[in-house]
C-alpha cells in the first residue's frame, strides 16, 4: 500500500566539531522518502524553488520516489542551518528559511487523496492540516514535529493531534509539548492530547513508545562514530512508516517491527553527511544490520541458551 508524505525537502548547511557541508540535500520530506522506498511505494507532497538542483530530482527519481506531487515554485529552495554540540545529541537551528514553503497551500492528485498511509512530516501544522483535509479515508495518520513549531504555532499543533494516530517527536520536544521534564509522564500527557501512539525519540539512547496499556522500548543500534544525526529522526518514520504500509495493517507487533526498521535505518543515516548513506544503501545492507539488531538485543537468544 502506498504512502503520502508532506514535508520540507530542501538545502542543509551543517557543522559540526568534526566538519561540515554546505548546502546539501536535505528536509524531513527527503530523509523520509529515500527510508520509506525500501518498503513501500511513497508519494512526496512538497516545494522546491527554480534553484533546486537537476542531480536531486534524478537521484528520487531513480530511487522510484513519486515526484509528481512536488510543486516547483518560482523563488529559493527551503534552506535550514544547524549547527552540533560536542554531544551530538544537542545542535542549534543557526538559521532557517521556509522560502517556497511560506503559503504553500498545495492540492492533492487524485490518487495521493486515496492514499491508506500518511505522514505529516515536519512542517507548518497549517500545511499539514490542509494536506490531511484532501486524504478521504487513511487507515494510519502519523506526524511528526519540532521546537520551531512547538513555539511558534502550539494552538495550530493542538488542533492537529486529536486526529493524529501516532506521533513522532525527541525527548526535549516532547518536554517542550507536554510542561513535563519527566518522560514517561510527558508520553503520557502527549496521549492525552489526541495520539495513539507517542514515539519519543532520544538520539543514541533510542526510542520510547508510549500507548494507553504499554510502553517499548528499543536502544540504537552502538556506533563508534556519528558523523551527522541529521535526518535520523524522519529516516526513522519513513523505514517504521514503510514497515507498516508493506504489512496492510497495523498492530503491536507490527508497529514494534517497524520500530526496529525505523532504528536500523536511522543507524544508518548518521554514518555520513546528508542523505549520502541512505541514498546508496541496499536491501541486504538493511537484513544484515536488522538481523544484528535482534541478535544485540534479545537476551533469549539460543545460541547462548544451548552453553
Ligand atoms: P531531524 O534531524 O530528523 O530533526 O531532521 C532535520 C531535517 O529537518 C533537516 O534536513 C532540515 O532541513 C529539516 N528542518 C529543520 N528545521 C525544520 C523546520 N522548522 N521545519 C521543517 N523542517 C525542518
Amino acid at each position: 500500500m502506498s504512502i503520502v508524505v508532506v514535508g520540507t525537502i530542501g538545502y542543509d548547511t551543517i557543522d559540526t566539531n568534526h566538519g561540515g557541508v554546505k548546502e546539501a540535500l536535505g528536509g524531513s520530506g527527503s530523509f523520509f522518502a529515500l527510508a520509506s522506498r525500501f518498503f513501500a511505494p511513497v508519494s512526496v507532497v512538497a516545494a522546491v524553488g527554480t534553484d533546486f538542483r537537476p542531480e536531486h530530482w534524478q537521484l528520487f527519481r531513480e530511487r522510484s520516489i513519486d515526484v509528481r506531487g512536488m510543486a516547483r515554485i518560482d523563488g529559493p529552495t527551503f534552506r535550514w542551518h544547524g549547527r552540533y554540540h560536542e554531544d551530538m545529541n544537542i545542535r542549534d537551528t543557526v538559521s532557517l528559511a521556509l522560502n517556497v514553503f511560506d503559503g504553500f497551500k498545495p492540492d492533492l492528485l487524485p490518487d495521493q487523496q486515496r492514499a491508506d498511509y500518511v505522514f505529516l512530516s515536519n512542517i507548518s501544522p497549517d500545511l499539514q492540516l490542509h494536506v490531511l483535509n484532501q486524504i478521504q479515508s487513511p487507515k494510519m495518520v502519523a506526524a511528526d514535529t519540532m521546537n520551531h513549531w512547538i513555539a511558534n504555532e502550539r494552538a495550530g499543533l493542538l488542533k492537529l493531534l486529536p486526529r493524529v494516530d501516532l506521533l513522532t517527536l525527541n525527548d526535549e520536544e516532547a518536554r517542550m509539548l507536554s510542561g513535563e521534564s519527566n518522560l514517561v509522564r510527558a508520553g503520557r500527557m502527549i496521549l492525552k492530547m489526541g495520539p495513539d501512539t507517542v514515539l519519543v525519540k532520544r538520539g543514541e539512547y533510542g526510542v520510547l513508545k508510549f500507548s494507553k496499556d504499554t510502553m517499548f522500548a528499543v536502544p540504537a543500534w552502538p556506533l563508534e562514530e556519528v558523523i551527522d544525526p541529521t535526518g535520523a529522526g524522519d529516516t526513522f518514520a519513513g523505514a517504521l512508516m514503510g514497515w507498516l504500509a508493506r504489512s496492510g495493517r497495523v498492530n503491536e507487533s507490527i508497529l514494534r517491527t517497524g520500530i526496529v526498521y525505523g532504528s536500523v535505518l536511522a543507524s544508518f543515516c548518521v554514518e555520513k553527511f546528508s542523505v549520502e548513506r541512505i541514498a546508496a544503501l541496499t536491501w541486504e545492507d538493511i537484513e544484515e544490520r536488522y538481523r544484528a539488531f535482534i541478535e544485540l538485543t534479545d537476551s533469549h537468544h539460543s545460541r547462548w541458551m544451548s552453553q
